[in-house]
């Protein structure tokens, strides 16, 4: 059994979060592995009711689960998202772009990861004003620098692909900040002598993933830039309604959609929970290595395959082209799982 805390979120957070109730209790029932889930409350809500946005009580549950899904928050997801990376240490953010079929993609041959240090860089928003200025602080260090290239010189010896790192910076302009990170990167890549690394500046590579994303394997970056790549890459395969994330540190890991609470379309059911609980297998595959669990791998594959052959048929929400509700596109999953 193992203890899942849920943050609910805001906007469409509780619609996807239903789904994602609806799919964990569908495994529960039908295949060979349990979950207990806990709803939590946190971000834009939680502050109105509780006067705090990451309510003590959410953070005691999240510290005794196995691991924390989270539902996009509105305004305050920097009071909520921010500190748990920062306080459970979750210093890799991994962002996968996948093809799935039949999407209203720019290319349908892609299967990169973004691994983004999720600690430093501007997002600590150390940020204060000196009479006619505005200033941010970007602490960037050595050592935060080489845990996240190792961590993607890891990921890239794992992954069935190119065997490829690409570090991504702009040490031509910040040459101190960016350029110790690209240096902590180039010596760990020596550790990797089987692994191809090349570096990249991040505006060039904003444009070759479009140009030609094909290149990529595991592109290793800052906080910041990684935020901005990861929605861009993203949107090549495909969109956000396709784009999961995990935020993982070394005893604890949290995962959750790329994409923000989407207050236009919040309560409408015409979200589309597939980022969700392609988080879900993301969780899945983290619990399985943990845990030298194998049936959490193969419950994950079974719920990425479902997902991807319900789309491949035809049968998916309005945001890549289809008709159903995310109601009705859950009701397909749990059907299929
Ligand atoms: P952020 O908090 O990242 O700034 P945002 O509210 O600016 O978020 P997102 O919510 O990430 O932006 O998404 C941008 C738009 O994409 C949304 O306004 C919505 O129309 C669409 N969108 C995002 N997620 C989904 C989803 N799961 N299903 C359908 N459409 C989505």
């Amino acid at each position: 059994m193992y203890k899942i805390s849920l943050i609910t979120g805001d906007g469409i957070g509780p619609e996807i979060s239903e789904s994602a109730i609806s799919v964990l209790n569908t495994i529960n029932d039908k295949l060979d592995l349990k979950f207990e889930i806990t709803k939590l409350s946190a971000g834009d809500k939680a502050l109105e009711q509780t006067g705090k946005a990451l309510p003590d009580e959410t953070i005691n549950v999240i510290k005794q689960s196995d691991a924390c899904l989270k539902a996009p928050v509105g305004e305050s997801a920097a009071d909520v998202i921010v500190v748990l990376r920062r306080m459970l240490d979750l210093y890799a953010n991994i962002r996968p772009a996948k093809s799935y079929p039949h999407m209203p993609a720019l290319r349908d041959d892609i299967d990169m990861v973004i691994v983004r240090e999720n600690t430093e860089d501007l997002y600590t928003g150390k940020e204060f004003r000196v009479g006619d200025s505005a200033v941010a602080l970007r602490i960037i260090s050595e050592s935060a620098s080489k845990r996240i290239a190792k961590y993607a010189f890891e990921t890239a010896k794992q992954r069935n692909s190119k065997k490829k790192v690409t570090c991504v910076h702009k040490s031509n302009v910040m040459r101190v900040t960016d350029g110790l990170f690209v240096k902590a990167c180039t010596d760990v890549s020596k550790d990797y002598p089987e692994i191809a690394f090349e570096q990249m500046y991040v505006d060039a590579c904003a444009m070759n993933l479009i140009r030609q994303p094909e290149q990529f394997d595991v592109v290793v970056t800052t906080n910041l830039y990684g935020d901005i790549l990861s929605d861009e890459s993203s949107q090549v395969v495909g969109g956000l309604g396709m784009a999961p994330a995990a935020n993982i540190g070394d005893n604890f890991a949290l995962f959750e959609p790329v994409h923000g609470a989407a207050f236009d379309i919040a309560g409408q059911d015409i979200a589309n929970p597939s980022s969700f609980l392609l988080s879900i297998k993301m969780m899945l595959d983290w619990l399985g290595s943990k845990h030298n669990d194998s049936r959490c791998f193969q419950v994950g594959q079974k719920l990425e395959s479902t997902i991807f052959g319900l789309v491949k048929s035809g049968i998916k929400t309005k945001d890549i082209g289809g008709d159903k509700t995310t109601s009705e596109f859950t009701k397909h999953i749990t059907d299929n799982l």
